[in-house]
């Protein structure tokens, strides 16, 4: 099959063929329909995650965000079949630890063996293994196609999660999102504003503000023009509901915890780079005395994609808008670049696999 691999950390990728994925008796391989591509395949290629986080040894093949069509399933599941089309949230769990019993398989014990394009070859391919099939696939929809589903298998699903969730943002509550303009940031102003939550969106650039509007933000703050904390407690009369840090840079989460009111949620999707080293310096005194909680989303479980994909079929939640473009194989090298400096607004996903 032909992959885009990582030769060398941090140099460009090369698009060659390599041996077909082996199923193994719970798993299945995917023919791939499309792939997102994220800062988490970024901070692996650049080898910059954050302290204890995973590390990389080339050759190797990215790619966790991903949709396709079954064209192999093992003896032992139940539940899929050849010809099924399924898409595959980025975290999975292995079914049988404490966690993935509790129904919360995104934060498995066995997670760091289990991820496609992170623990072992992923989706920057024509095919790709997922394991334990029965408990981490999901069906999708008739109606969607992989590009837009693609979207929905990281940082949508992620962002549904926490505003859902973990945060419990409610119709008519403030919501802040820090970072609205990549991937992640875009899919938290769409699902709040779908909750009807009055969005207010903060980046650097006009283009992912208006496109922070364009999915449902009532309010942008250009950061490179005013303080944003500032700008926060002034539009809400006293600080946000919710407030997300949606990059996972120590700015953005000190700036989010401070745009709060009192009893505010912090609502952490972004993880931290080499530059933080997975700390963050916070308020603590601020938060103890306004008794603001600090939450996280990591993925969504297989199961909860029912209410998510019912929204979408609807009309109310449009994944597809958050996909800025699509490239081949051949242009996920300049993609991965690019997020170096939060280039892209929106996802970029990839779609063409033979070139
Ligand atoms: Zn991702
Ligand atoms: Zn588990």
């Amino acid at each position: 099959m032909r992959a885009a691999v990582i030769e060398e950390l941090g140099k460009p990728l090369t698009v060659r063929d390599v041996p077909d994925p082996v199923c193994p008796p719970d798993g299945a391989i995917l023919r791939v329909g499309a792939n997102g591509i994220c800062r988490t395949d970024w901070a692996l290629w650049a080898g910059q995650f954050w302290t204890g986080g995973p590390s990389l040894t080339p050759p190797f093949v990215l790619g966790h965000e991903f949709a396709g069509t079954l064209v192999d399933v093992g003896r032992d599941v139940r539940d899929w079949r050849e010809g099924d089309r399924v898409l595959f949230p980025m975290n999975p769990g292995c079914g049988s630890c404490a966690m993935c019993r509790d129904g919360h398989q995104q934060v498995c014990d066995n997670v760091d063996t289990l991820v496609p394009g992170v623990s072992y070859w992923g989706a920057f391919a024509e095919y790709v293994m997922v394991r334990h099939a029965d408990v981490n696939l999901v069906r999708v929809p008739d109606p969607l196609g992989f590009t837009e589903v693609a979207a929905l298998s990281c940082r949508y699903m992620t962002a549904f999660h926490g505003v859902v969730d973990q945060a419990r943002v409610r119709g008519g509550e403030w919501v802040a999102v820090h970072g609205a303009g990549g991937g992640m940031g875009l899919a938290t102003v769409e699902i709040a504003a779908a909750t009807g939550a009055n969005v207010i969106a903060i980046d650097l650039t006009e283009e992912k503000l208006a496109a922070a509007r364009a999915l449902g933000a009532v309010h942008t703050v250009n950061a490179t023009e005013s303080d944003p904390v500032e700008a926060v407690q002034t539009l809400t009369h006293g600080g946000a509901h919710v407030s997300v840090d949606a990059v996972g840079i120590a700015e953005a989460c000190r700036n989010s915890v401070r745009s709060l009111r009192t009893r505010g949620r912090h609502l952490q999707l972004g993880h931290t780079t080499g530059a933080e080293q997975g700390d963050v310096p916070l308020p603590v005194d601020v938060m103890l005395v306004k008794e603001l909680e600090f939450r996280s989303a990591f993925g969504m479980q297989a199961q909860r994609f029912g209410t998510m994909l019912a929204m979408i079929e609807s009309g109310r939640l449009h994944p597809g808008r958050i996909v800025s473009r699509t490239v081949g194989l051949g242009g996920a090298g300049t993609v991965l670049a690019e997020l170096a400096a939060y280039g892209p607004t929106g996802v970029v996903v990839i779609d063409d696999f033979r070139s």
